[in-house]
């Protein structure tokens, strides 16, 4: 059994100085990722810092847009009254997560910051440049069905699992972290990375540095009307997005005048669809200029052994996803 410590500090400062100390130390939050990690022996650690007590949890309307504390847990967030009025697509977006009750425990920081589900990661037996940096991926030769399309390396196809963090990344997300050197701004474009590499680090977090808020953009109401978010998974629920599209436009007469973006389950990274929406903007809402977009959005996809298959599936969900935000398909 590996022995570590535990604490449950009531301040930020305490608890972001008690990491920093600690080279194999790890915050707590929900614990729905952390803890399954550590019985499966993938994270050894040798101090938690619980983070429970931290003041992180307000979830409340700011003069520059909304703040997510940290530690809001995902249902709080997407059964937020003003967030499921004036941000639908992320309450949409968390709601086709995991299952309630593991809603009712993931925290927002904790979602932001959970591993790959690639099976090769998990599987202690296998090679793995993420867990194990110059082992090597057994994914590259191997049962790749989940894997990326995009910004792949030669040391890891593994992505990113998270429904919320594709919500964030379409609605221009801030992430606001703190640690020993004092807090910064991170956006969400930059927070999370490609494997390159340096496969092991998922994100730009320093180490030591904890996630304080999430921060969006002033809501307008251009993106609470026509919003969707389309998962395809292999089970209707408990299951993780082979590809998921986040969908949301700003339409006046029939012209689309603001379309944002953005995909899951085909990258390292919540993956922003960014020259589809330029080409959206200013056309008619009609079948013929979302399969275009899709296929502007596809520009680049390389696919493995076993996921040949999402080259069709995702551009289809793009353009599915379109359909359902506009009332072209119910
Ligand atoms: C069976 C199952 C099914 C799931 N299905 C889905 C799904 O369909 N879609 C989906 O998106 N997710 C899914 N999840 C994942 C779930 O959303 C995450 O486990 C959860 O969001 C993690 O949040 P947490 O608060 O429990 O994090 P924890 O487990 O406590 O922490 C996870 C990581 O984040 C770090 N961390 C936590 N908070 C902070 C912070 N404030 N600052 C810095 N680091 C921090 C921890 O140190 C740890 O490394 C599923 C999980 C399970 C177990």
């Amino acid at each position: 059994m590996n022995q570590f410590q535990y604490t449950r500090p009531a301040e930020t400062a305490v608890a972001v100085k008690s990491l920093a100390k600690e080279p194999n130390g790890y915050f707590l939050a929900g614990g729905t990722n952390l803890v399954d990690m550590m019985k499966m022996g993938l994270v050894v650690p040798d101090k938690l810092i619980d983070i429970n007590r931290l003041p992180l949890k307000k979830i409340e309307k700011t003069a520059t847009g909304m703040h997510i504390g940290a530690l809001a847990s995902n249902s709080e967030v997407a059964e937020h009254a003003y967030i499921k009025a004036q941000y639908p697509l992320l309450a949409l977006a968390i709601n086709a997560g995991a299952s309630p009750q593991l809603r009712n425990m993931a925290t927002v920081g904790g979602n932001l910051m959970q591993r790959t589900r690639c099976p090769y990661f998990f599987d202690t037996a296998m090679p793995c440049n993420k867990r194990t940096p110059g082992s090597g991926c057994g994914a590259l030769e191997g049962i790749n069905r989940m894997h990326a399309l995009f910004g792949a390396s030669d040391k890891c196809i593994a992505v990113n699992p998270s429904d919320m963090n594709v919500a964030l990344a379409a609605l221009d997300a801030t992430i606001h972290v703190t640690g020993v050197k004092g807090p910064r701004a991170i956006k969400i474009g930059d927070f999370h990375r490609l494997p390159g590499d340096h496969p092991e680090l998922d994100n730009t977090l320093q180490k030591g540095e904890l996630i304080t808020s999430v921060d969006l953009p002033t809501a307008s109401s251009a993106y609470n009307k026509h919003v969707y978010y389309l998962k395809i998974r292999d089970r209707t629920s408990y299951a993780f997005a082979l590809v998921s599209v986040a969908a949301a436009l700003h339409i006046e007469n029939n012209t689309i005048t603001g379309a944002r973006l953005a995909m899951g389950g085909v990258a390292h990274k919540p993956w922003r669809l960014s020259t589809a929406e330029t080409f959206l903007k200013g056309k008619a809402v009609n079948e013929d200029n979302f399969k275009h977009a899709a296929q502007i959005a596809m520009q680049g996809a390389k696919a493995y052994e076993y996921n040949k298959f999402k080259l069709k599936l995702a551009p289809n969900a793009i353009v599915q996803s379109l359909k359902l935000a506009t009332g072209l398909a119910s």
